[in-house]
């Protein structure tokens, strides 16, 4: 991957510079529920309004469509914002046009303004290119802190970038940084581990992580299309028939790799995914009939957390089972301990595993947890996400 230019790399000194950012959090009566995202975002703030930039931010939030809707205008926003960082923040009702460029005119050195949503414009998802150049036209430079939609090719993440010069945010450069540490010169063991619902999601990172890891250990949903793969009548498990040529051809491929490949041993079934249902453990060839694998088992837990123990590296996306509903959340839960509990460092990403973390309070046992879901996915494939390519490169 090549280096890309960040705020530290460029004089921002008098400068009005749009910062792309990811606001995109969950709302609950008008007020911001979970501000995770808006913290992730105030080292580049503040380290831009030190530095006597302007600022103008904006982001999408939820999805509008390309129309105006009331309830996912970004004030909450704006109000948790200044309350972090103590001071004021103008928030405007449009996302671009005349009163905007007016505003950002006005706009002093160390002083910043919250466009509306972005969404509630048709030409920020079509990466209209008279939209972008609307959004660049009053500002000297482009900071992208947006990881989370880096991989949408948007007018706010990509198209801008064609009108003003374009680097990372302080979040950015530490997303590329971390998430590149398990691609380039990994430390050894690298253990990753996968899981989550589904292989067709995640079939090209299952392959990268078969050419990078020294084991991959799977579970959720997923494990379910490997075990049916090796013949397993898994009765009434999630699973996908459609996959079950490919998941034996990522087997195939982990035999001839390095890597070695884990899966479960043995499996939590219920008949009744609801909590408190009627539970059992059971190894693979004895599940049938209207039950159900939802979870890893313990003597699985007990494999996975061997390895975790060993590595000097461990990678993990998307939750070993079907955590929204308890007790199924304890393979992912006994497994983070284990992953706490080793001396490895430690990089998590995919939107619900960082859930399940958060919920079982044991997020603060990971090294690095990326922000974002489908972008770090993407950027573990080896894709490049066009919010960062349109970055400009070290020289
Ligand atoms: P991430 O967002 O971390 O990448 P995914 O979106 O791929 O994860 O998958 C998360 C979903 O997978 C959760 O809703 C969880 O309930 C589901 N899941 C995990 N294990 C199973 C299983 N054994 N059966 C059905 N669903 C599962
Ligand atoms: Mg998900």
């Amino acid at each position: 991957m090549r280096q890309k230019k960040s705020i530290e790399d460029v004089e921002v000194s008098g400068k009005k510079i749009l910062l792309r950012a990811d606001f995109n959090v969950p709302l609950e009566e008008g007020r911001v529920r979970d501000d995770a995202r808006i913290r992730a975002v105030l080292p580049t703030l503040e380290n831009l309004l030190d530095r006597g930039a302007a600022l103008v931010l904006a982001s999408h939030l939820g999805r509008p469509k390309g129309r105006p809707d009331p309830g996912l205008k970004l004030d909450p926003v704006a109000e948790r914002l200044a309350e972090l960082l103590g001071r004021p923040v103008r928030k405007l009702d449009q996302v671009a046009g005349p009163g905007v460029a007016e505003a950002i005119g006005a706009l002093q050195s160390g002083e910043l303004l919250l466009l509306e949503n972005l969404r509630f414009e048709k030409g920020e998802e079509s990466n209209d290119r008279e939209f972008a150049r609307q959004l660049a036209e009053p500002v000297d430079l482009f900071v992208n802190d947006a990881f989370g939609t880096a991989h949408r090719a948007h007018a706010s993440t990509a198209g801008v970038a064609e009108f003003v010069p374009a680097v990372a945010g302080l979040l950015m450069k530490k997303e590329i940084e971390e998430l590149s540490r398990c691609l380039e010169n990994p430390q050894r063991p690298l253990t990753a581990i996968l899981g989550g619902a589904k292989v067709s999601d995640k079939i090209t990172v299952i392959r990268r992580f078969l050419e990078l890891a020294d084991q991959l250990l799977v579970g959720g949903g997923m494990a379910n299309t490997f075990l049916a793969a090796r013949g397993f009548d898994l009765g009434d498990s999630l699973y996908e028939k459609d996959l079950l040529k490919e998941a034996s051809s990522l087997i195939e491929s982990a035999e001839k790799s390095g890597c070695r490949l884990v899966l479960p041993v043995d499996l939590v079934v219920t008949r009744a995914l609801e909590p408190g249902g009627e539970t059992k453990t059971l190894p693979p060839q004895e599940i049938s009939g209207d039950w159900k694998a939802v979870d890893i088992g313990p003597e699985t837990v007990k494999t996975f957390s061997r390895y975790l123990s060993q590595a000097a590296m461990i990678v993990w996306n998307g939750p070993l089972g079907v955590f929204e509903i308890p007790p199924f959340d304890e393979g992912t839960k006994l497994v983070a301990r284990a992953m706490a509990a080793s001396e490895a460092y430690s990089i998590v990403g995919g939107g619900d595993l960082v859930a399940a973390l958060e919920g079982l309070g044991l997020a603060g046992a990971v090294g690095f947890i990326s922000t974002g879901g489908g972008a770090t996915l993407e950027f573990w494939e080896d894709k490049e996400l066009p919010g960062i390519k349109v970055l400009q490169d070290k020289a």
